[in-house]
């Protein structure tokens, strides 16, 4: 099953659609990223080019108003849209995110409704799982949702949501029975203009300063038993799960793009700057930490694209492939935003190059959508069951 799954030849329509989102990119977002990222502003002009040319529904099958392209071709524009601005995907990408909870468990009325607006861009999603004592815990979460005859009540408070305040549609976590931990979690849609539901301060981040990160407050919201993702409770760590494992290659194909965006800047930079009557890439030190970069993101490419495959054929190893491509990709695009920056000297340490925003924007790929660490323990748990040595 795996061998055939280990192409990865690029269809023509998602060339085009490569090909359409590179222009946009170039003519809209090249020329406004540095001052996004200044005044912490989010994207929205940006994101309405996207839709103009018919990027969101690319995510989404054609059922749902996309273009069924299935689901390689997020990976292909998290990479390409990254290699511009990592704010800017992560702005783009978190409707995707939220919207996956409700493709893998959600009703054909919960489809219909939501995925169709997510695929028209006419709502922004979100996807509320981390609160602030569940992190790379998540089983320790908290917020709770009550049944009250044809009603739930959440309360609870959620840290860090990509795209809060800003998004239409939010799929958030709650227990629905507290004896049975998170097994006990089911996943429900509530919808921005709900009662009780508010936002915290915008987050003054280090990065990806243009992608808004707030706090989800949920404070007697009560939504209806129509809102429960699949109408059966308790069944919402598996709909995290499942998300999860299909997002982490759109994350790891993120850092593809952030580590190429870093390497050709400091290919750019040093075929131009001079030193000792050469330019800098006449050096073979440089040289080697450009063929560094280079070996690393072809073979994060790789991993990623693998998972990729993976993830969209429900392979029995997605889970593993997604956690090593996501660990090593993120670590590569930290690797190679920091040695790019190196090769820019003193200039790259100033905002008048674009690889200073690619340093600070590179580091929360090793941390959001499960730190490094716990990719790590991941693959450790596959390693400890391939051996046999799983009780
Ligand atoms: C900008 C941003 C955007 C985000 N967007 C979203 C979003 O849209 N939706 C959402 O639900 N969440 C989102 N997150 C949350 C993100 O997924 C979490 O921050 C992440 O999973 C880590 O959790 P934590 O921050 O609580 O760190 P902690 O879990 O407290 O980890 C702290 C450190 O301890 C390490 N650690 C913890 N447990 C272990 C262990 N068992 N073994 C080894 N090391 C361990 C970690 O690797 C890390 O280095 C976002 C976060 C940020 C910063």
């Amino acid at each position: 099953m795996s061998d055939n799954l280990l192409n990865f030849a690029i269809s023509e329509e998602e060339r085009q659609v490569i090909e359409l989102t590179r222009q946009i990119c170039e003519e809209h977002v090249v020329p406004q990223r540095a001052e996004l990222d200044e005044k912490e502003e989010y994207p929205f002009k940006i994101l309405e080019k996207f839709r103009e040319a018919g990027l969101p529904a690319a995510l989404f099958d054609a059922e749902y108003g996309g273009l069924g392209m299935g689901m390689f071709i997020n990976v292909l524009l998290a990479e390409t849209v990254a290699e511009y601005c990592l704010g800017v995907q992560t702005a783009f990408g978190a409707t995707k995110l939220g919207a996956l909870p409700i493709e893998f468990g959600g009703t054909e009325e919960q489809k219909k409704k939501y995925l169709t607006a997510f695929a028209s861009g006419e709502k922004i999603g979100a996807f509320a799982l981390t609160e602030p004592n569940a992190g790379s815990d998540v089983p320790n979460l908290s917020t709770w949702a009550e049944k009250k005859g044809d009603r739930y009540i959440l309360n609870g408070t959620k840290q860090w949501i990509s795209n809060a305040g800003v998004a239409d549609v939010y799929t958030v976590f709650a227990l629905t029975d507290k004896s049975k931990g998170p097994r006990g979690m089911s996943c429900f849609i509530v919808e921005k203009n709900t009662r009780g539901l508010s936002f915290g301060k915008l987050e003054n981040k280090m990065g990806i300063r243009c992608s808004h990160t707030r706090q989800v407050i949920l404070e007697d919201v009560e939504v209806p038993e129509e809102n429960l993702v699949g109408l059966k409770p308790n069944k919402g760590f598996i709909h995290a799960l499942l998300t999860l494992n299909a997002s982490r290659p759109a994350v790891a194909a993120s850092a593809v793009g952030v580590a190429t965006g870093a390497y050709k800047e400091a290919v750019k930079y040093t075929r131009q700057r001079e030193q000792f009557g050469k330019n800098i890439i006449n050096f073979q030190a440089v040289q080697h930490m450009l063929a560094d970069m280079l070996t690393r993101i072809e073979a994060s490419r790789l991993l990623t694209y693998r998972a990729a495959r993976y993830a969209a054929n429900r392979h029995p190893e997605t889970a593993k492939f997604s956690a090593i491509a996501k660990y090593f990709a993120s670590e590569t695009a930290v690797y190679c935003a920091n040695h790019g920056l190196q090769l820019h000297g003193g200039y790259g340490f100033t905002k008048d190059y674009p690889i200073e925003k690619m340093y600070r924007d590179a580091k929360i790929l090793t941390i959001y959508e499960g730190t490094s660490q716990i990719q790590m323990n991941e693959i450790g748990a596959y390693i400890i069951k391939e051996a046999g040595l799983l009780k």
